[in-house]
């Protein structure tokens, strides 16, 4: 059997907390124990927030946990194309469209659909589905993706893509989801709605440029939070219509604040780089995050 291969893929938009210390040191302890490889991957593709400096220090900050990987680090804003072929073949497939509605619009039509008391349904993490209607309208003649590619948000059809891949969507979890979900799990995509794939301002989306690369990467075991547990679904229908392998899921338990709360980026008492002017040592940090 081929080697596994692990990846940690932070994005440079805030610093980088204990979580994150985490999320790389499993990582790297769980590739060195199957004599795997690991790999780094930098997902900046949000121009407005990863910033050069952000990198440098979480790179800093990587270096100083001891996290160390064993390939040249990808960077997603410099394989752009990459995504834009992956949007070509789901628009050859049919499963893709512009959405037309702005924020606002949005925001509008939900309110409406709201005002006589239905409830309109929320993603895992929190927001309204997409309420547009926009494929079903859609003109047979393509390509569309060329017109509208910088102009829209472009959005993947769920529904479609569900029913070429039937209903037996699952994935293999060796860790846990939130409600302890293992083992084999099945991946619900409709609870996302039509989720984007391409943005106005950003050619690609989290949600593709993740499961992209991480075939062009090679990754077999994908070690991350749970707070991308139910991001999964969408990754599992995209690895399906878009013919990619199928990787193994691990997600682990998220490191809280001593008040039990999640940590974030907007937070510096608990991001590695103040603990490290801190004074704090490593073993220390370690000992914090207790690592399995
Ligand atoms: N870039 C994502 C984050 O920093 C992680 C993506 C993933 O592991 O799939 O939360």
């Amino acid at each position: 059997m081929a080697a596994p291969v692990f990846r940690f893929a932070p994005s440079p938009n805030g610093e980088l907390h204990l979580g994150h210390a985490y999320s790389a040191l499993l990582n790297l302890k769980m590739a060195r124990e199957t004599d795997g490889k690991i790999l780094l991957r930098i997902e900046d593709i949000d121009i407005t927030r990863c910033t050069q400096e952000l990198e440098k220090q979480m790179l800093e900050d990587l270096e100083w946990i001891g996290f160390e990987w064993d390939e040249p680090p990808r960077r997603q804003s410099e394989n752009l194309s990459d995504y834009r072929d992956a949007l070509l073949e789901l628009e050859r497939n049919g499963l893709i469209y512009p959405s037309l509605m702005s924020r606002a619009e949005i925001r509008a039509q939900i309110a409406e659909l709201e005002s006589n008391q239905t409830v309109w349904p929320r993603d895992p993490d929190g927001s309204p589905i997409y309420p547009g209607n926009e494929r079903e309208k859609l003109p047979i003649d393509r390509p569309l993706l060329e017109s509208t590619l910088g102009k829209f948000n472009i959005r993947l059809d769920v529904e479609t893509a569900m029913l070429l891949s039937g209903t037996e969507l699952n994935w293999q979890e060796s860790g846990a989801g939130p409600r302890g979900e293992t083992g084999e799990t099945p991946a619900d995509p409709k609870q996302w709605g039509d989720v984007i794939l391409a943005r106005k301002d950003t050619p690609t989306s989290y949600h593709l440029a993740c499961v992209v690369d991480d075939e062009l990467q090679g990754i077999t075991h994908i070690v991350r939070g749970q707070d991308l547990f139910y991001a999964t679904a969408i990754h599992r229908l995209l690895q399906y219509v878009l013919d990619l392998p199928e990787p193994i899921y691990h997600h682990h338990a998220l490191v809280l604040d001593t008040g039990g709360q999640k940590l974030s980026k907007s937070r510096h008492d608990t991001s590695l780089r103040q603990l490290r002017e801190s004074g704090i040592s490593v073993k220390e940090l370690k000992d914090l995050i207790k690592l399995p």
